[in-house]
């Protein structure tokens, strides 16, 4: 049995997934305490304001309980309005326009020094196109079972995505427990804050209490 945590949207700024933070303490906290591992899914550019920068990689990369995975470029959208699509930066683009964003968003990790496996469209959406590129580019993809339903990956896909600030219905896909979140932001219930901390170290507890031999993995290591 294993046992999946994935952080959305970790940025090069201040409470987003930096040294120091308090969230990061809390990710250091559970991995000390039961060996919890992450998949951290990164946008490169995000907002067309915070690059990814080598230290700031290499920070998280000196972690071997910690996996880097591809979260678009600039988890932003340009054609559709905001208020429509939110910021689901891959249901807007077509099979160049996807191509050219995935090469931007690679080159700029590869000049931070690593080549992420996995990736997750900002807002789950992505159209046909866009995941016919990605498929070519990573080795899995984080789908969504209903938003992304119609949606063909040409890769290992995993779905899932209980919260951790959950306590019921907690699904197992195959042989994983899929726990989802996000670093920061006031539009999600499943952010980083001390509540859902010290819920989810109530969660971890009683699911090794439960499961013998739980093991706690990134995405790319469930086989
Ligand atoms: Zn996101």
């Amino acid at each position: 049995m294993n046992l999946v945590v994935a952080i959305d949207d970790l940025h090069p700024e201040q409470g987003w997934g930096c040294e120091g933070d308090v969230q990061v303490d809390y990710l250091k906290s559970l991995n000390d305490e039961f060996g919890v591992k992450f998949t951290l899914f990164c946008p490169s550019y995000y907002h067309h304001k915070y690059k990814l920068t080598k230290d700031w990689v290499s920070y998280w990369k000196q972690f071997d309980w910690v996996e880097l995975a591809n979260h678009g470029h600039y988890h932003d959208v340009k054609k559709y309005p905001k208020d429509q699509i939110g910021e689901q930066e891959f249901l807007e683009l077509n099979h160049i326009e996807a191509t050219e964003r995935v090469q931007d968003s690679l080159d700029l990790w590869e000049q931070c020094g690593h080549k992420p496996k996995g990736f997750r469209a900002p807002g789950w959406g992505i159209t046909q196109e866009a995941a016919d590129v990605v498929s070519s580019y990573f080795d899995w993809v984080a789908q969504h079972e209903v938003h992304n339903q119609s949606i063909n990956f040409g890769t290992k896909h995993f779905v899932g995505c209980d919260g951790i600030n959950k306590s019921d219905n907690i699904s197992l896909y195959g042989e994983t427990f899929m726990f989802q979140s996000h670093i920061q932001g006031d539009w999600n219930d499943n952010v980083w804050n001390e509540k859902n901390y010290l819920h989810f170290q109530q969660v971890v507890k009683y699911l090794l209490s439960q499961y013998n031999g739980l093991q706690f993995k990134t995405i790319s290591e469930i086989k």
